[in-house]
């Protein structure tokens, strides 16, 4: 792969990325501060050009392609795709081959890419009203399990690691739900325990905003502690999650919250979509102390390849442009509020116009790098963040290219051992060590109310 320039190069291969602030406070679906009904295809307008629409070479010069087999034989985990509102839209065809512009997977692009295990988010903003986060939670689950049911050939629903390995074994895809943001549960233990028996695997414990009982960093600016961290409820939603057997997902949580949460939980917790604050100093990212804690949990960091995220450079020539067009891309988003194929086009055609600032693979490879290197090769993977943000790094445009990772941590010089790891032995070892400690949790807790006997 031939390395381009770091930082964001504006226009470069015409390839925007394209951030959504001024009108709303964040720049991505998933990770909008404001909640955004329809954003699915308002993002996907914001989707960047594809920079590389010409493939990939997947063999090199002797015809020899280490990494391909590597990446093909290797079990590939992602575990943060916000592409799940799609399911639920009758006109977007899982099994159509969409452009990059228009999404970052479906069916024919996951199977080129090699993906063979897929977290799809369960997520929303804020919402207003008791039940209604739950009751959207619900619709959004069943649109993954009709989906599933849709398509028994291709995927299969997995609740544990066994599951997984089974259907991959198979030839099928994977697929498993995180439930992202705590205040989906309203504050609710039945709710949890619920969706945990509906199939979801992590609960991100926080969005952008802070729960009744725990602090978010914050996405687009930083967030005035609340809680300090957890609060007791917190405590006991991360204790609940440790005996369900459900993951703890500390992206998104503020720098207090993740302590906590390391001193409260049991089980390895996992951070679904963060990067690293070394490399690119963002409150999203996670900071050297963090992934040092993290690796003696036992956890693992899942990297988010969003530019805005990962580049510095790609932050801040963000913010310029919003300071420019931000009331241009509020005034698309009033004028078409109703009707979100015309906005689409008037996005693409102003982000056409005036692309955004991008970044290069080789920064996403510096996150990967830094992680393996301070939280150690058994505590690093990918949660790319797909259709949650709105582009990729170029190089990365969507998951048909997710083999150049592979390719590009054998070119840093990683051994074949650590890289199937990172693509996914390190998730699974996690999810499986979280299983084993809610065993023994019950056994602990059926122990403990065990009738003594005279
Ligand atoms: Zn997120």
């Amino acid at each position: 792969m031939s390395r381009l320039p770091r930082g964001p190069e504006v226009g470069m291969l015409g390839s925007p990325v394209v951030i959504w602030r001024g009108f709303v406070a964040s720049p991505c679906r998933l990770d909008c501060e404001v909640p955004m009904r329809n954003t699915i295809a308002v993002a996907g307008a914001l989707l960047s050009v594809v920079a590389c629409a010409g493939g990939k070479p997947r063999q090199d010069a002797n015809g020899a392609d280490a990494a391909w087999e590597l990446h093909r034989t290797a079990i590939v985990v992602d575990t943060h795709s916000d592409t799940t509102p799609r399911f639920e839209d009758p006109e977007w065809d899982f099994l159509q081959r969409h452009d990059p512009s228009d999404g970052h997977m479906d069916l024919p692009r996951m199977r080129e890419g090699g993906l063979d295990v897929q977290f799809w988010s369960i997520y929303m903003g804020q919402r207003e009203g008791e039940g209604r986060a739950i009751r959207e939670a619900l619709q959004r689950i069943d649109a993954v399990h009709r989906l599933v049911d849709q398509h028994p050939d291709e995927l299969g629903l997995a609740t544990n690691v066994e599951e997984i390995r089974k259907l991959v074994a198979e030839g099928r895809i994977a697929c498993l739900m995180g439930v992202e943001g705590g205040h989906i549960i309203e504050n609710d233990l039945a709710a949890l325990r619920s969706f945990y028996r509906l199939g979801v695997r992590y609960l991100t414990l926080t969005h952008s905003f802070h729960t009744d009982w725990a602090d978010s960093s914050g996405t687009g600016r930083d967030l005035e502690p609340l809680h300090h961290g957890l609060t007791e409820f917190g405590e006991e939603v991360v204790l609940t999650m440790n005996r369900l057997g459900m993951m703890v997902d500390v992206s998104h949580v503020s720098d207090e919250t993740f302590s906590d949460v390391l001193a409260v939980s049991r089980a390895p917790v996992i951070a679904s979509h963060s990067s690293a604050r070394a490399v690119a100093n963002h409150r999203r990212n996670v900071s050297d102390d963090m992934l040092r804690a993290l690796a003696e949990n036992g956890g693992v960091i899942m990297i988010n390849f969003y530019p805005v995220y990962i580049d510095e450079e790609a932050n801040r020539a963000a913010d310029a442009y919003y300071q420019k067009w931000g009331r241009r891309m509020a005034e698309i988003q009033k004028a078409h509020a109703d009707d979100p194929k015309a906005r689409a086009k008037a996005y693409r055609a102003q982000t056409s116009a005036h692309p955004l600032p991008q970044t290069s693979f080789d920064v996403l490879l510096d996150h990967f790098d830094h992680a393996i290197v301070v939280a150690g090769p058994d505590h690093v993977g990918i949660g790319a963040d797909w259709d949650g943000v709105p582009s990729m790094p170029v190089g990365m445009e969507d998951v048909t290219f997710l083999p150049e990772l592979t390719r590009g941590l054998l070119g840093r010089g990683h051994s074949p051992e650590v890289v199937r790891k990172v693509l996914g032995e390190n998730l699974l070892r996690v999810m499986a060590e979280v299983e084993t400690v809610a065993e023994h949790l019950r056994e602990e807790m059926s122990a403990e109310s065990a009738p003594s006997h005279p």
